[in-house]
């Protein structure tokens, strides 16, 4: 693989999705990198660092490891991992055994379980805090001697914007390690490697892929022990991403910048109609001075995020109607594709109990944002039986 310039720090990221982690250039050399299709390789005498086993390592993964570590300015490649979750597992198992991970109350609900589980299983703790409070957040990494911090900024549904320099120096002072799911404002919308996270963590099924037809997860970290440690558990626990899935992503990684940029603009502007429209009881979404870390996000962010959340006039019962009467929006889980989506979700009986039962998580995609408004407006008013103005 081979990096676009010398100077290539200096980059946007903009050039960096397109340019970066693309082959050599010699004559009659492929622009795009190969899919490579073998589960061994030819490889004799004692293991010597080059190709071997296909769950080691694999040169599918590579462009994308390489172009992600890029993305969040760090020293290591990323580290691709079959899912979210797989690289959100072997994060988590970063957290010395027995001891205590403080988390979002409003994590990703699978993350959480497999926190909890994990304590009840070694013994150790899940100490659930409003990582938008900052204060308090810190407090309870004093008074638990934790071991992780978990950290989502946005979280995941409820979009708490965390303090992500404040509580890395905390979580450092008393000596625990500091992980961030930046899944929801993706490389381009923040680096917290920069703000004093230890792992970054993943979910490309998101916004890093981008079209909702691959699940893959990243891991990314400076600290080459850690480093070491994640490749290891993703050998040993054989998480590992196929090869096609590795391609697709790197595909969809092309388009990051378009689409984000379009994206983070939609979903803005859409929070901004949605807060004063008749039949919305409540919006939130950073960008909006109405949310309670609107000058946070503004200050250590560079996105306000694709991602609003609504809470319908009519409640639960609106809320499950609505997905009746879009034709554009997808009444889907998941969030970050091209397509705009939305789902409630207390539909889960694994999500917080703390998220409102008629709240409905919105991920907004690049459409038009014009017919985006019409087909939520005209929907809304179908909900309650009217039609639109
Ligand atoms: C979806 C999601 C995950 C899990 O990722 P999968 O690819 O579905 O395994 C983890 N964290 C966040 C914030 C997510 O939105």
């Amino acid at each position: 693989m081979e990096n676009a310039s010398a100077d290539n720090t200096q980059l946007s990221p903009a050039t960096v999705v397109v340019a970066a982690a693309r082959p050599a250039r010699r004559q009659g050399s492929p622009v795009n990198p190969p899919i490579t299709i073998s589960s061994t390789y030819h490889n004799m005498g004692a293991p010597d660092g080059s190709m071997l086993y296909a769950r080691w390592t694999n040169e599918s993964w590579h462009p994308a490891e390489d172009l992600i570590g890029r993305l969040e300015n760090a020293k290591n490649p990323a580290l691709l991992h079959a899912s979210g979750m797989a690289a959100v597992a072997n994060a988590l198992h970063l957290a010395p055994a027995g001891s205590t991970i403080i988390m979002p109350r409003h994590a990703y609900h699978a993350s959480l379980l497999v926190a909890h589980d994990r304590a009840s299983r070694e013994g150790g703790r899940v100490c659930e805090v409003d990582i938008a409070d900052t204060a308090a957040v810190i407090s309870a990494i004093e008074e638990t001697s934790a071991g992780m911090v978990w950290i989502e900024s946005p979280t995941n549904p409820m979009l708490e914007i965390a303090d992500i320099p404040a509580l890395a120096a905390a979580a450092h002072a008393a000596g625990a390690l500091v992980g961030v799911d930046n899944t929801f404002a993706t490389p381009l919308g923040q680096n917290p490697l920069n703000q004093g996270a230890d792992v970054v963590i993943h979910s490309a099924t998101k916004y890093l892929s981008g079209h909702s037809d691959v699940v893959l997860g990243a891991t990314v970290t400076n600290n080459e022990e850690l480093h070491l440690r994640l490749q290891d558990e993703r050998t040993e626990s054989g998480g590992i991403a196929g090869p096609f899935s590795a391609w697709l992503l790197l595909r969809g990684m092309r388009t990051l910048s378009l689409r984000m940029e379009r994206i983070w603009e939609n979903a803005a502007e859409l929070a901004r109609r949605l807060d004063t429209h008749p039949l919305v009881a409540e919006v939130s979404h950073p960008s909006l001075e109405s949310h309670a870390q609107h000058e946070r996000a503004k200050e250590l962010m560079r996105c306000f995020g694709g991602v609003l959340t609504m809470r319908p006039v009519g409640g639960v019962a609106a809320a499950e109607d609505l997905g009746q009467f879009t034709e554009i929006w997808l009444p889907a889980t998941s969030l970050g594709g091209v397509e705009s989506s939305f789902e409630r979700r207390r539909r889960f009986p694994t999500e917080a109990p703390t998220v409102p039962e008629d709240l409905i998580r919105v991920s907004v995609g690049i459409e038009d944002v014009e017919d985006l408004w019409r087909d939520m407006d005209r929907a809304l008013h179908a909900v309650h039986g009217r039609a639109a103005h």
